[in-house]
């Protein structure tokens, strides 16, 4: 058999943070690996082994390591693109797609999968109760890769449409006033009394869990380790826990 016949490329999702939360599929995957693929973290929660080669990358490069996972599996090897959480939610499965699409149509025959992983807002949303426990949307703050105008509009008609809501990327160093207006639209949509958790590093040795209302919360409670929940109308807490029911009132 050639080289070409044996490589494959597996997209595999870490989990929020803490090992007991990867799949044993995707600790198969990494057993089997000869090269794993990822942004500097994320690779380095991989232990190094005879035979397996790292490549950690820094966080922009999507593309350029999705095209190098792909031109190694098409010369043989088999390689892990790691993500955090799931690789299918703003992570590294759309960008290997990408590559594949712009790449030569040979690549079309290499065995390419995509293994899933715990999301941050299931990781987050298990920790606080159930606050998306009936229909909820999930939404990238960032504007590196759509117009900051689009995710207002987003950010307006998923409140007014009575959804859960996940944000990821809430706010960064770069970018420290747009989480601000995030939190004015859903102020001014959902009303001061909504609940809103602040999730942080959930499951890592540091989580913190804060949960308070859209109209005491500050844009500081947020930054890139943080998956923020709002929850709906019917959101509310029970001791404890943070829940959202699973019907919607009438009319
Ligand atoms: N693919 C990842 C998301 C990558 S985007 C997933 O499925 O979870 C990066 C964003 O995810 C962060 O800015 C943060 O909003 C969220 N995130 C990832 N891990 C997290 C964790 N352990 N705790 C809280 N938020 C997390």
């Amino acid at each position: 058999m050639s080289g070409a016949e044996t490589g494959w490329v597996q997209v595999a999702g870490l989990g929020p943070g803490d090992d007991a939360l990867i799949t044993d599929e995707v600790r198969a995957a990494l057993t089997e690996a000869t090269d794993v693929v990822g942004y500097i973290p994320y690779v380095n929660r991989v232990a190094p082994r005879p035979g397996l080669t790292l490549h950690a990358s820094d966080n922009r490069a999507e593309l350029d390591r999705a095209s190098h996972a792909l031109h190694m599996a098409a010369a043989g090897k088999r390689v892990v693109v790691v993500s955090s959480g799931d690789p299918g939610v703003f992570a590294m499965a759309s960008a290997l797609f990408e590559a594949l699409e712009a790449g030569p149509k040979e690549w079309l025959d290499l065995d390419i999968r995509i293994l899933p992983g715990i999301t941050a807002m299931l990781a987050a949303a298990a920790r606080l109760g159930a606050p998306l426990g009936h229909d909820f949307c999930a939404i990238n703050l960032s504007d590196n890769l759509k117009p900051w105008a689009l995710i207002e509009h987003r950010v307006r008609l998923a409140a007014q449409a009575g959804f859960a809501m996940a944000f990821y990327n809430p706010r960064s160093k770069s970018r420290p006033h747009q989480f601000g207006k995030a939190l004015e639209i859903l102020r001014a949509e959902c009303g001061a009394d909504c609940l809103i958790s602040f999730a942080r590093n959930v499951t890592k040795p540091d989580e913190q869990l804060v949960t308070t209302t859209l109209g005491a919360a500050t844009p500081e409670m947020a930054d890139m380790r943080t998956v923020v929940i709002v929850g709906t109308a019917q959101t509310r807490r029970i001791g404890r826990h943070v829940y959202t029911p699973r019907s919607a009132p009438v009319g």
